[in-house]
């Protein structure tokens, strides 16, 4: 498995959730490292054909005596230094916080491409949170449903047009 997908972004949005899907029962390890990294997971994800190793920052969950930024920024470093593609994802339900815009900010000034994932868009609920993410200068908002399985084919070509 050659392609390294990390799913980065605050707490809430479903990263988990996503993370559960794309790898099924094929949950390879969870990391027992200490520190921030006691808590991530990755796994062998699928979408149809595309194969993958997936990571899944769980540890801005974690209570840290730092702040949650620097909490998010310390994950998402590890996680990007193995990745060769990020999703940010959001909340489209709840549209773009700060946080999520100070973070995607900051991901742009990195190396490794980014896919912005606009999760919880079942139905038509997420559309509108789904089109304010434009202005983050990520290219095409990805709507999903990480719930519903929802979106993830139109995931799947944003990845291979990345990878
Ligand atoms: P994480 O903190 O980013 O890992 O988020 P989780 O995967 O733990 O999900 C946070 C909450 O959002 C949970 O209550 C999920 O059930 C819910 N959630 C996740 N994906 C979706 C979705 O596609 N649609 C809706 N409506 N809720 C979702
Ligand atoms: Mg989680």
């Amino acid at each position: 498995m050659s392609l390294t997908i990390a799913i980065l972004g605050r707490p809430n949005v479903g990263k988990s959730t996503l993370f559960n899907r794309l790898v099924g029962k094929r949950l390879a390890l969870v990391d027992d490292l200490p520190g921030v990294t006691r808590d991530r997971r990755e796994g062998e994800g699928r979408i149809g054909t595309l194969r993958f190793r997936v990571i899944d920052t769980a540890g801005l969950e974690e209570a840290f005596d730092d702040s949650l930024e620097a909490r998010m920024r310390q994950q998402t470093e590890m996680a990007l230094a193995e990745a060769d593609v990020a999703l940010l994802m959001y909340d489209a339900r709840a549209g773009l916080t700060p946080l999520d815009s100070h973070f995607a900010g900051w991901l742009r000034e990195q190396s490794t491409p980014v896919i912005i994932v606009a999760n919880k868009c079942e139905g038509r609920a997420g559309e509108p949170g789904r089109l304010e993410a434009y202005e983050l200068g990520l290219g095409d908002p990805v709507g999903i449903s990480a719930e519903h399985g929802e979106g993830l084919v139109d995931l799947k070509d944003a990845i291979e047009a990345l990878a």
